[in-house]
């Protein structure tokens, strides 16, 4: 029983290669990749690659014999969700679908984008996303070089005193209130972010495992 993903099929042996290659990224801890290529309608998968923890290469091309045109890909994710990163959305407003599979909930979903939306317009609205990314991941590297910072002079000498005491205190209490903000930050940019997915996108979550 193949899978329609919007005006493509996808062919049970090609769930089969998702499957393995999330199997492989578990086992591996490195996203795989391969890219979704239509035959007259019907997906076919080439240009496998590995990349690391955090991303992969794959060909803009499809570069498997028949030259058939690339509609979009599948890649892993070993430590996210399966929802699309908004680089992922960035990859996705230009093509016709973004499959991903996650191991954190052993899922595999692809997105289809909806056809009655244009891609300049999807580019546009993911990239104020994508910059908000970028900001918010700048500031979980502040708030880990401040926790950092606050657990050294923890161990330094005068902690005992009452004064070095209180101002230590103080600090893990204002360090507390900016991951607080921070996680509150985060929690509303995916919301944000998923907003933007599904106006552009339709999500399918492959589930028949054969
Ligand atoms: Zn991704």
């Amino acid at each position: 029983m193949s899978i329609k993903l919007g005006p493509f099929i996808l062919p049970d042996h090609i769930v089969n290669k998702m499957r393995y290659q999330l199997h492989r990224t578990r086992v591996t801890m490195e996203e795989q990749g391969f890219n979704l290529c239509s035959d007259n309608g019907t997906l076919v998968d080439s240009d496998q690659s590995s990349g690391d923890l955090s991303n992969v290469y794959v060909n803009r091309k499809c570069s498997n014999e028949k030259q058939t045109p690339k509609v979009g890909d599948y890649h892993t994710h070993p430590m996210g969700t399966h929802d699309m990163s908004s680089e992922d959305m960035l990859g996705a407003c230009t093509q016709h679908l973004k499959c991903i599979g996650s191991t954190k909930d052993d899922t595999i979903r692809c997105f289809v984008r909806k056809s009655d939306k244009r891609a300049e317009q999807c580019t546009q609205d993911t990239k104020r996303i994508f910059d908000e990314s970028g900001i918010i991941e700048q500031n979980a590297k502040i708030l880990n070089r401040e926790l950092e910072k606050i657990k050294i002079e923890f161990n330094a000498p005068g902690i005992d005193t009452i004064k070095y005491n209180n101002k230590h205190n103080k600090k893990v209490r204002d360090h507390q209130s900016k991951a607080k903000l921070h996680n509150s930050n985060v929690d509303n940019f995916i919301k944000r972010r998923n907003e933007v997915s599904n106006k552009y996108f339709t999500e399918i979550a492959i589930k028949h495992w054969l």
